[in-house]
C-alpha cells in the first residue's frame, strides 16, 4: 500500500469512516500512520478490583451495572456515574463535563477500565478511559504490553483507530525514506516503516520516543528544507543596496530630540547591515510599546529616502496609520521630506493627486493602512516598507513574497514578542531584532485586578485617579462576532460611566463611527477636553497621550492576555506612575493564569511567553492563516532541539544541492511539491 493512498484503501475504512476520520484530519495512509497516539496504556497488568490502589493508575475488566446522568446547573459540569463490578467486587466511574458517556456505556457490557483511581467517599475512577472488551476469550489479542490509545473523536473509538492503523501497517510496502539516508545515519534516525510500526507498537515507551523523535524530525526537515529553499530564492532576488554615510547618520540622528537606547544602537546596526546587503532585507522588529520601534524604523526610512528611494509605512488600522503620520511629521517637520498619507475616505480628486505624486516620485514617504497602499498605490521607487503588525500577524505572510514587481527592504514591528522556536518555523525567513529596553528605565505600572460584583470600587479608583488631574482609558469588553454588538456594549458602559463620574467629561469611541467623528474625539481627549475615553477593543493599541495614565478594562476575561499587556503599554508613558484596572473574575485555571501573570509582570516577552503556553501556537497567531505548518508529531515547543539540528540539515542540503537533485532526495522533493509547491512557489525545485 502507497501511504499516498487515500485512507478508504485501507481495509474497513468505508465512507462514512472516512468521513471521520477527515475531521480529524485524516486523508491519506500517511496521515494515520502520523496520527499520535495520545498516551500508551501498560496493560501488562490487568488488575482486580478489589486489588486496586488509591491515588495510583489501575486497570480493570469490569461490567456495567448501572449508569446515571446529573445534569450541569449553576456553571457546575454535567456528570455521569457509573457503578462497575468484576468478580472481585465494584467500584464507580464517573466523568465530569462528558454528557455522552451516558450513551456510550451499554448495562450488562464488559469493558476496560483505566484510569487514576481517587478517593472519595470510598474508591472510584475519575474520568477513565474504557473501552469494550472482546467477547469470548478473556485476553483480547491486542491486550498486552503497551497498547495505543488515540484521541477519540464522536463515532470512532480508539479501539477502532487502532484496528486502522495495524490494517495498515501490515499492507504497507516497501516505503521510501524522506530523510536522505546520510541524515538518517548521522542522527541515528529509524527509517520510515520501522519508525511507524514503533510509533504505534512500540515494545517500550523509549522505543515509542525513538520513533517520535524520527518522524518529527522528518516533518521538520520537510519544513525547514522549504524555508531554507525560500530563504535563498530571497537571496538570490535582485534588491538594491542602501549604504548610510557617515554624513548621513550624523545628519538623521539630528531629527531625534533624544540619544537612541543602547537597545536602538544594536538593532539600527543590524538594520544598516541588511540594507546595504544588496539583496531584499526582511527582518522582524520585536519589542515592547513604547521601546522605541517606530523611531528605529523612522532612521530605516530616512537612510532610504537619502538614498534616493521612497519609503513606505503600513499599520493594520486608520487610526494608527495617522498616530504614524502625526508623529513622523513632527520629526520630519522642517525637512525636505515629502510625506503622503492616505486615508480611507479621501475627496477623490485628492487622491488621485497624491497617487499621482507617488508614481512620479515626488513623495517620499507614503503613511496608510496596509490594505490601502497594497491595493492602491504604484510606486515611482520603491525601497523600504515598514509594516507595523502590532499584535496582528495576517500580513506577515506577504511580506516575503514580492511587491508588484519591487523588492523593497521589508521591517516589521511587532509588540508582541515570538517565541524563538516559533520564529525559526512560521517566520524563517524574517531576521529578528529585539528591543528589550524602554527609554527612560522600567515602566512604573500598578496593576489592580478587581471581581465583577465589586465594579464600584473599580470606578472609585478611577475616579481617584482622575481628582489627581489624570486621565484615563476604559477597554469594553471584546465581542469579535459583531462589531454593531460590541457598539452597542461600548454605548451602555459609556452611558453608566458618565453618570458615576460626572461632572468629569466622558467620551465614547466606537468602530462604527465616522472616521472623522473619531478623530475628532480623540483630539479632544489629547487635549485634555475629555477626561476619560470610553472605547471598543477597535482602537486597543496605538494611541499616545501622555497625560492618560490609568487604564481600566472591562470583562478583561474576553481578551487574550497578549492584548492586555498591549493596552497596559499605553498608560505611563509621561513618567508618571501608571494604574491598570482589570475589571473580571477568574473562573477558569487559564483566566486565573492570564490574570496572575499580568499581576506578576509588567515584562512583555514574559507576557508573551505565558500566553503562548497557555493557549499554544494555533491560536496565539489566530487569525494568521495558514501560518503555522501542520506539524502532526513534531512539538516547536517540546522538540527544540529536534527542529534546531533539523533546520541545520535542511539548510546545508540546500547550500550543497540547491536543486535537491539526485535519486536519494527524490522522496523529499515529492513531499516538498506535495505540500508546499503552491504555497512557496517552489520554482527552484526540480
Ligand atoms: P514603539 O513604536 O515601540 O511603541 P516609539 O518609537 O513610538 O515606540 O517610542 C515611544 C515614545 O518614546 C515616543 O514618544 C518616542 O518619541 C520616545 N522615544 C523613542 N526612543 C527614545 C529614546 N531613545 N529616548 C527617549 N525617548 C524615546
Ligand atoms: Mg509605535
Amino acid at each position: 500500500m502507497d501511504p499516498q493512498a487515500p485512507v478508504t484503501e485501507v481495509k474497513g475504512v468505508g465512507s462514512v469512516i472516512a468521513r471521520r476520520l477527515r475531521s480529524l484530519g485524516i486523508e491519506t495512509v500517511e496521515d494515520l500512520l502520523f496520527h499520535c497516539p495520545r498516551e500508551f496504556q501498560d496493560r501488562s497488568r490487568l488488575q482486580r478490583i478489589a486489588d486496586l490502589q488509591p491515588e495510583r493508575h489501575g486497570c480493570v475488566r469490569a461490567t456495567v451495572n448501572w449508569v446515571s446522568y446529573t445534569p450541569g446547573f449553576y456553571g457546575r459540569p454535567p456528570k455521569v456515574d457509573a457503578l462497575v463490578e468484576d468478580g472481585s467486587g465494584r467500584i464507580k466511574c464517573v466523568w465530569f463535563g462528558q454528557p455522552y458517556m451516558r450513551s456510550a456505556l451499554k448495562k450488562g457490557r464488559e469493558y476496560l477500565f483505566w484510569g487514576r483511581v481517587g478517593v472519595y467517599k470510598g474508591l472510584e475512577f475519575v474520568n477513565p478511559a474504557f473501552e469494550e472488551a472482546d467477547a469470548g476469550d478473556s485476553m483480547p489479542a491486542d491486550f498486552a504490553g503497551l497498547v495505543p490509545v488515540y484521541p477519540q473523536t464522536e463515532g470512532l473509538s480508539s479501539k477502532l483507530i487502532r484496528k486502522f492503523v495495524r490494517t495498515a501497517l501490515d499492507a504497507l510496502e516497501s516505503v521510501p525514506s524522506v530523510v536522505p539516508e546520510p541524515l538518517l545515519r548521522s542522527r541515528s534516525l529509524l527509517p520510515r516503516a520501522a519508525a511507524f510500526r514503533s510509533f504505534h507498537f512500540p515494545a517500550s515507551k523509549a522505543e515509542f520516543e525513538n520513533a517520535r523523535r524520527s518522524l518529527a524530525y522528518e516533518e521538520f526537515l520537510v519544513m525547514q528544507t522549504a524555508l531554507a529553499l525560500m530563504s535563498r530564492s530571497r537571496r538570490n532576488a535582485k534588491g538594491h543596496s542602501i549604504v548610510v554615510s557617515q554624513a548621513t547618520d550624523a545628519r538623521i540622528r539630528k531629527r531625534f530630540p533624544f540619544a537612541f537606547t543602547a537597545a536602538q544602537e544594536r538593532v539600527i546596526a543590524e538594520i544598516r547591515r541588511d540594507l546595504a546587503n544588496p539583496f531584499p532585507m526582511s527582518r522582524l522588529l520585536q519589542g515592547d510599546v513604547g521601546s522605541g520601534k517606530t523611531a528605529v524604523a523612522l532612521y530605516a526610512v530616512l537612510a532610504a529616502i537619502a538614498n534616493r528611494f521612497q519609503a513606505s509605512i503600513m499599520a493594520p488600522t486608520e487610526i494608527l496609520a495617522e498616530q504614524h503620520y502625526l508623529r513622523v511629521s513632527e520629526y520630519l517637520a522642517g525637512t525636505q521630506v515629502r510625506i503622503e498619507f492616505l486615508r480611507g475616505a479621501m475627496p477623490r480628486k485628492d487622491k488621485a493627486a497624491a497617487l499621482e505624486r507617488i508614481a512620479s516620485g515626488q513623495s517620499h514617504l507614503v503613511i496608510g493602512t496596509h490594505a490601502l497602499i497594497q491595493d492602491e498605490v504604484e510606486f515611482a521607487r520603491l525601497g523600504l516598507v515598514v509594516i507595523d503588525e502590532q499584535h496582528k500577524f495576517g500580513v506577515l505572510q506577504r511580506a516575503a513574497l514580492s511587491w508588484k514587481g519591487y523588492c523593497p527592504d521589508v521591517l516589521v514591528m511587532t509588540a508582541t514578542p515570538i517565541p524563538r522556536t516559533l520564529a525559526m518555523t512560521v517566520f524563517s525567513d524574517l531576521e529578528l531584532s529585539i528591543l528589550d529596553e524602554l527609554p527612560g528605565g522600567p515602566r512604573k505600572v500598578r496593576n489592580y485586578w478587581v471581581p465583577t460584583k465589586r465594579r464600584s470600587a473599580a470606578y472609585e479608583r478611577l475616579r481617584g485617579e482622575l481628582a489627581k488631574g489624570r486621565q484615563g482609558f476604559v477597554m469594553c469588553p471584546l465581542i469579535e462576532e459583531s462589531e454593531k454588538l460590541e457598539a452597542a456594549a461600548a454605548t451602555q458602559v459609556f452611558e453608566e460611566l458618565r453618570g458615576r463620574l460626572a461632572p468629569y467629561p466622558v467620551a465614547l469611541l466606537h468602530g462604527r463611527m465616522r472616521p472623522e467623528e473619531k478623530h475628532d474625539i480623540m483630539q479632544r481627549f489629547r487635549a485634555g477636553e475629555y477626561k476619560v475615553l470610553v472605547s471598543t477593543s477597535v482602537i486597543e493599541v496605538g494611541i499616545d497621550v501622555p497625560a492618560a495614565t490609568v487604564l481600566l478594562v472591562e470583562d478583561c476575561n474576553r481578551f487574550g492576555l497578549s492584548q492586555l499587556h498591549q493596552m497596559r503599554g499605553r498608560v505611563g508613558r509621561g513618567g508618571d506612575e501608571a494604574s491598570c484596572i482589570f475589571i473580571g473574575d477568574c473562573t477558569t485555571e487559564e483566566a486565573k493564569r492570564r490574570i496572575r501573570a499580568l499581576l506578576r509582570t509588567n515584562d512583555g516577552f514574559e507576557i508573551a511567553r505565558e500566553d503562548f503556553l497557555l493557549r499554544g501556537p494555533g491560536e496565539f497567531f489566530g487569525t494568521m492563516q495558514s501560518g503555522i505548518p501542520d506539524l502532526r508529531v513534531g512539538d516547536i515547543l517540546r522538540d527544540e532541539q529536534i527542529l534546531r539540528t533539523a533546520r541545520k540539515d535542511a539548510f546545508d542540503l540546500v547550500e550543497t544541492n540547491p536543486l535537491l537533485s539526485g535519486d536519494e532526495l527524490a522522496p523529499l522533493r515529492e513531499t516538498l511539491e506535495r505540500r508546499y509547491s503552491k504555497k512557496l512557489h517552489l520554482g527552484t525545485v526540480g
